[in-house]
């Protein structure tokens, strides 16, 4: 997880004002059942997330077991770093102004959040 963070932080860094984002690195924080963050306790029951209040990246580390247990993903590391690079692309949708305006209460297939979680895989 530490190594895909550097490797999105160099790429993004260099590209990132290719395409007009004035771009800052997130936090990221690995944790194990439950953590508090500026939006209230993440806990398992939330996967991996980005709260753009702190600009931090959320992982809680038996999300892959659940997945691999419960779902049976066999995609591995792979799989593991794909999910670090899409909570990573919120936060670049954060520092380029892509969520304000946008009304992520709705999930139906035309509405912002999912437009967003679109953009973001
Ligand atoms: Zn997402």
């Amino acid at each position: 997880m530490a190594g895909a963070l550097l490797s999105l932080d160099d790429y993004w860094t260099e590209a990132a004002p290719t395409v007009g984002i004035d771009f800052r690195e997130p936090d990221f924080m690995l944790f194990d059942g439950a953590t508090t963050t500026a939006c209230g306790n993440a806990t398992s029951a939330v996967g991996p997330v980005y709260y753009p209040p702190d600009e931090t990246i959320y992982i809680e580390t038996t999300f892959y077991d659940v997945l691999r247990d419960r779902f049976g993903a066999s995609g591995g590391p792979l799989a593991e770093l794909y999910v670090v690079a899409h909570e990573y692309r919120h936060h670049l949708q954060q520092t380029a102004g892509r969520f304000e305006g946008t009304d992520r209460s709705d999930t139906g297939p035309g509405s912002d959040t999912t437009r967003l979680e679109v953009q973001a895989d």
